[in-house]
């Protein structure tokens, strides 16, 4: 059994998640705004016009201007520090992200849980384990190009879907991880990180298996691994998403070459 196999059986995917013929996608490597043409993971199309680019990081208010200038350190501090949403009123600890600051994958979940605001690490609880055994699948680990951030900061009362206002509110410092990284392409974990990130509504089972744009860098939506956990079936359409984005930063690489 190969490394990979025993992965997928240990964290019960075999033999379901297997590498699949390629889709027909419209090429990961046509100009962005051609695509959106391409099946999508349930056969839907992409109805929804493309969102246009997300505001420059900088521009608009004073306080988004002024997190756009941040350097690591100061980041960090600054949403430890944070209390720009009542998000701040429970929380234990701000958790800004965790891995590479030079990573060519970057994954956004929705915000901390429990676990996670206790350890001041994203993914570290059960959903974590999945994540983890997720990137293993296709070759990555936490921390080696690979950087984990969430929508919000500060864990919300109950692991309730942040409200909209705490997204906007905690985006700028996504907005700013996102600009330090430069990542090469971005996973959006679920809805609430798909909408933030392009900024308009998104339903995550008709938006899998294209590409969109956000601020130039290419984004793939897939399901939530807390989602996964509860809806096993649905984990072969993960596997085919992962898969998707492994050709794609390949894709991307050989371009680049
Ligand atoms: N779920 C998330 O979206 N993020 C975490 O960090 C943990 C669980
Ligand atoms: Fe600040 Fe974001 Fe925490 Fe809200 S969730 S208090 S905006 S760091």
């Amino acid at each position: 059994m190969t490394r990979r196999e025993s992965i997928l059986k240990e964290i019960g995917l075999a033999p379901l998640w297997r590498l699949r013929e390629r889709p027909a996608l419209v090429s990961p490597l046509a100009p962005l705004a051609e695509r959106g043409e391409g099946e999508g993971g349930e056969g839907q199309r992409q109805d929804h016009p493309h969102p246009g680019p997300l505001p420059p990081a900088g521009e608009g208010s004073e306080r988004s201007q002024r997190i756009a200038a941040l350097g690591w350190d100061e980041l960090k501090a600054a949403v430890a520090d944070c209390r720009d949403c009542r998000l701040c009123e429970q929380r234990k600890q701000a958790v800004l992200g965790v891995g590479d600051v030079d990573a060519d994958w970057l994954f956004v979940g929705e915000g901390p849980g429990a676990d996670e605001d206790e350890r001041g690490e994203p993914f570290v609880g059960q959903a974590g384990q999945l994540l983890d055994a997720m990137l293993a699948a296709i070759d990555l680990q936490r921390g080696k190009k690979v950087y984990i951030g969430n929508v919000v900061k500060c864990r919300p009362p109950n692991n309730r879907t942040p409200e909209a206002d705490e997204a906007a509110a905690c985006f700028p410092y996504l907005q700013r991880q996102i600009a330090l990284i430069r990542p090469k392409l971005i996973i959006a974990l679920g809805k609430p990180a798909a909408q933030t990130l392009l900024g308009r509504e998104v339903k995550v089972g008709a938006s899998r298996g294209q590409l969109f744009d956000c601020s130039g860098i290419p984004l793939i939506v897939t399901y939530h691994p807390a989602y996964l956990l509860r809806n096993l079936e649905d984990k072969a359409k993960a596997w085919e998403d992962l898969c998707l984005a492994r050709r794609t930063m390949k894709e991307l690489n050989d371009v680049a070459r």
